[in-house]
């Protein structure tokens, strides 16, 4: 990899002032990594540089037809000082999952992994320290293509960039949550697998509807029969039916339309290592509030890297108000948590081989 470093790098004790009051996504680090692809010369060596805007011609294909994809990841400030990942080959293979979807190029996984390690080495500096804060890391590809003709571009740049983020789980305050009858996020053959912008750029509008409602975020229902829960805004989500050892954690079935979460997928191992049953399943809203009214429904969460875990307490729709718990995160939820952070940040063992120490 090519490096040129930051010679405008913030000075260390300034550096850890802005980490230690860094909120999410309001510094960013000094560096970044660029690599650009080419139909004709396949990935081009990556480059470390200063962090910094970059310059696009106007025509620019993504500008206009939103050929774009992401990742949400995060490195973990270990007892020892150390750095850690946790399943970024996950990421890797969603990143290039979501590539072929978009019609973008399929990064190599051991170019993209060398990246996150690169960028991680480098800036390590802005990884927080205490359990709950991380360095939150953005890869995303952009078509670059130059011209407004309509087809898959034949150049791509690809950029990482991290910022740290700081714990801003509130154990008081629950999610509230808009069932959206109104708007469909993704049907079959669209684009509700992948993790690109353009699911993104068509949620705003109902996620404003949901503010509206004096909810804090959207749950989707799919889009033919109108009925069965998807997901939550960014996050998926978690349904606890029953109390203590006899509860059963269950989660809304991947069906080709749900962006399959690494956090969903890793409770559903973490709730089996803590003694509970789980299950992925079909839930309908009518499940949801009849769940809720005969206390069967214990607790609700919705998870994801960037929060990992956050209780949802009300839900609001067109045929009523539900209320699940008693406005505290429930018992289940917050033990699964714990779990999952101290898997995370190494206070944990790691039965499932999923953390990676940078190299
Ligand atoms: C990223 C994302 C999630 C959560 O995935 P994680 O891998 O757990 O971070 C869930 N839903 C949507 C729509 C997402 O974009």
């Amino acid at each position: 990899m090519k490096i040129t470093l930051n010679p405008n790098a913030v000075p260390a004790a300034q550096r850890d002032e802005l980490v230690a009051n860094c909120g999410f996504g309001k510094y960013y680090t000094d560096h970044m990594i660029v690599c650009d692809w080419s139909e004709t010369d396949g990935w081009a060596e990556p480059e470390l540089v200063p962090y910094g805007p970059i310059t696009l011609d106007p025509a620019t294909a993504v500008f206009h037809y939103g050929q774009e994809i992401f990742e949400g990841m995060k490195a973990y400030r270990q007892p020892d000082g150390s750095i850690s990942l946790f399943r970024p080959e996950a990421n890797a293979r969603r990143f290039a999952k979501s590539a072929a979807r978009l019609a973008l190029p399929e990064m190599p996984e051991d170019l993209f992994l060398e990246t996150i390690h690169t960028l991680v080495r480098q800036d390590a500096g802005w990884v927080p320290k205490n359990v709950g804060e991380s360095l939150y890391l953005r890869p995303f590809m952009i078509a670059t293509e130059v011209g407004l003709g309509v087809r898959p571009s034949n150049k791509a740049k690809y950029i990482l960039i991290a910022t740290p983020a700081g714990a801003y789980f509130d154990p008081s305050k629950p999610v509230s949550v808009w069932i959206s009858t109104e708007y469909v996020r993704a049907a079959q053959g669209g684009t509700g697998e992948a993790k690109c912008g353009g699911n993104y750029a068509a949620s705003l509008i109902a996620q404003k509807a949901a503010a509206a409602q004096g909810c804090d975020q959207v749950v989707w229902i799919d889009a033919i029969e109108r009925k069965w829960i998807e997901e939550m805004g960014g996050m998926n989500l978690y349904f606890v039916k029953g109390k203590g050892k006899d509860a059963t954690v269950v989660t809304p079935k991947l069906t080709g339309t749900l962006l399959p979460g690494i956090t969903r997928d890793s409770i559903l191992s973490v709730a089996k290592d803590l003694g509970y049953k789980t299950d992925e399943v079909m839930l309908s809203i009518d499940d949801w509030r009849d769940g809720v009214a005969s206390g069967e429904i214990t607790e609700i969460f919705a998870c994801g890297t960037a929060a990992v875990i956050a209780p949802v307490g009300q839900a609001k729709s067109s045929m009523g108000t539900w209320i699940t718990g008693d406005g505290k995160p429930g018992a289940i939820t917050m033990e699964i948590r714990n779990h999952m952070l101290g898997i995370q940040h190494g206070t944990i063992a790691d039965t499932h081989n999923w953390v990676t120490a940078i190299k």
